[in-house]
């Protein structure tokens, strides 16, 4: 299974992606989870796109290309895998079905979660991210722990969290992201599904549609 969840910040990628992953076996692929343990650990990668994740742009092409190049050749991508912040433009698109062809292989599915601006703004707004693991934890709906249930790290507001940000995040989605529904419709292969809907009927309507 070779999946793409495509969505605005906020959509609910990480999490669905995660679940899918447990129950098929295949490794979440998240760009933007990389970029930020490369920041972390104070990598060369991580110095140079620094100031562009706490901005809220993208990150150039080139470099998420050949991050994308190198992690889709390890072992653990054999049987499949779950994009989720990849491809994040038409160029980004393009360079994946290249490489897919030089792998021999093709995407199974993509999806797409559709969620209402406003709600994305609240959701992101009021989320809460453990710097260790990733963790999710959002400030609506259960306090929020200074350190991490799942693996005590500390909890904090991301820094591309705030809303100012959030609001640029969401414009960069809409100019350079939202294009890739009209890319992967063309194709015929992309599926929408209702992004606002409870966790679980979202986790049900993904799954439910995959072959
Ligand atoms: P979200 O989906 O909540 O915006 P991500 O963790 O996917 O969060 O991405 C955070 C940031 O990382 C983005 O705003 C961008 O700066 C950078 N980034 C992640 N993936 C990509 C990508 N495929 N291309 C360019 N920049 C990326």
């Amino acid at each position: 299974m070779r999946l793409i969840l495509l969505g605005a910040p906020g959509a609910g990628k990480g999490t669905q992606a995660k679940r899918i992953s447990a129950k098929l076996g295949i490794p979440q692929i998240s760009t933007g989870d990389i970029l930020r343990e490369n920041i972390r650990q104070g990598t060369e990668l991580g110095r140079k796109v620094k100031d562009c994740l706490e901005a809220g742009n993208l990150v150039p092409d080139d470099m998420i290309l050949e991050i994308i190049d190198e992690r889709l050749r390890r072992e653990d991508c054999r049987t499949g895998f779950i994009l989720d912040g990849f491809p994040r433009t038409v160029a980004q698109a393009e360079g994946l079905e290249r490489l897919l062809e030089r792998m021999g292989t093709r995407l199974s599915a993509v999806v797409a979660l559709e969620m209402e601006s406003e709600a994305l703004v609240a959701r992101l707004s009021s989320r809460h991210t453990c710097r260790d693991c990733g963790a999710d934890y959002n400030a609506t709906q259960a306090p929020v722990p200074a350190a991490c249930t799942k693996c005590g790290g500390e909890v904090a507001q991301r820094d591309d969290d705030k809303e100012a940000t959030v609001r640029h995040r969401l414009e960069v989605f809409e100019e350079q992201t939202a294009p890739l529904l009209r890319f992967y419709g063309d194709m015929g292969s992309l599926r929408r599904v209702n992004g606002m809907a409870p966790m679980d009927e979202v986790y049900a309507a993904i799954v439910g549609g995959l072959d």
